[in-house]
């Protein structure tokens, strides 16, 4: 592989921006040199093919445009990187020299797809990005990590773009940022991008998105850029100008996951042990909360009562938003909180119930 591209592959943080799709020769290879004029920009993206969700959008320029991503890499140096869903794709996309393949969340989603893509890469030195499945599965994210690997890819990177949900409204794609950090710890020396444009739909939130990603330590960042976002062909709401993406990039706040300070260790340290403790006693309190369900289950048991009683449920939740706004306990972490300690409460009882 080129050592351009090796290099660019370690590169910390990791930046990819271009259009959504490329639409002509003319605007990639402006958006390429606007983008590389900035200075912050480490690989030009560009749809080529594009999977859309309903027919009659712009469907994407096909294998035509590929030769205007050689010839921006010719005049800018930036290695390209394209999305491919079919073998075919692959083999155009190998042929005109594209540096790094990525498959899109509505490939992640179908094994038989993913499993073209990485026969048609066997043999090929090319690193592959792999973004998350549109539905919130790792599984199926693992999957196609586990068969482009299988095909002999050596170098694999992900990208979260977050879950489609139905009636989400501040997201277009929900972060679900538990799943990304998940992902994170179950491959710990995979690289991991975030891809901020897919996630938020729209401009006026990128920054907040890009912030967080970095703050979760993620390795680099994909952001749309497009030289007219407002007339862009697809996904028009959410692509920015390249000098918009350098100024936003210079306002990020940039932190690293650790430095060399004793002191600094030494305080973190103290601070995690008090957690532990925390932690250990929460997990006894829970254990107890437990034990009462359990006796609230022999209860019903002998009177032949349901587990579930609503307006009690409703009493737990409402009482517990009112203390927890007192205590600086958000209503959304409340709602998770109580949700899954009542989940577990209702297995305890069932149990209890069908002894
Ligand atoms: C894209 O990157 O333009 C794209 C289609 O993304 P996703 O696969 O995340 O929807
Ligand atoms: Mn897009």
């Amino acid at each position: 592989m080129k050592s351009i591209v090796q290099e660019k592959w370690k590169k910390r943080p990791l930046i990819i921006s271009g259009p959504c799709s490329a639409e002509t020769e003319e605007q990639v290879l402006e958006t390429a040199q606007r983008l590389a004029k900035t200075g912050r920009v480490d690989m030009l993206r560009a749809g080529i093919w594009k999977p859309r969700t309903r027919p009659g959008s712009f469907e994407g320029i096909g294998t035509k445009g590929l030769p205007w991503l050689q010839q921006a890499k010719k005049l800018t140096g930036l290695p390209t990187t394209v999305e491919v869903a079919t073998g075919k794709q692959v083999e155009d996309a190998l042929h005109f020299d594209i540096d790094v393949l990525w498959i899109g969340a509505r490939t992640t989603v179908n094994p038989f797809s993913v499993q073209e893509v990485a026969d048609a890469l066997r043999g090929a030195d090319v690193p592959v990005l792999i973004k998350n499945p549109i539905n919130p599965d790792l599984e199926l994210w693992t999957g196609a990590v586990e068969r482009v690997a299988k095909a002999g890819i050596k170098q694999i990177g992900l990208i979260h773009r977050g879950f489609s949900a139905y009636g989400n409204t501040e997201y277009r794609n929900a972060p679900m940022w538990h799943l990304a950090i998940e992902m994170k710890r179950r491959n710990p020396e995979m690289m991991i991008i975030n891809d901020p444009s897919h996630i938020c739909g729209r401009r006026d939130i990128l920054m907040d998105v890009a912030q967080k990603a970095i703050d979760l330590d993620f390795d680099g960042l994909m952001i749309e850029s497009h030289i007219d976002p407002d007339n862009a062909w697809s996904d028009a709401k959410q692509q920015i100008t390249p000098e918009k993406l350098a100024e936003m990039l210079d306002s990020i706040v940039w932190r690293k996951e650790d430095v060399n300070s004793e002191e600094y260790h030494a305080a973190l340290e103290k601070l995690r042990q008090q957690i532990n403790h925390l932690d250990d006693e929460l997990m006894q309190i829970l254990s107890q909360r437990m034990k009462i369900a359990e006796r609230i289950g022999e209860y019903k048991k002998n009177n032949n009562i349901t587990i579930l009683q609503t307006n009690r449920w409703n009493e737990i939740l409402e009482r517990a938003f009112k203390k927890g706004e007192k205590i600086g306990l958000s209503k959304e972490f409340i709602t998770r909180y109580f949700d899954a300690v009542h989940m577990e409460s209702i297995s305890h009882q069932n149990k209890i119930m069908n002894s």
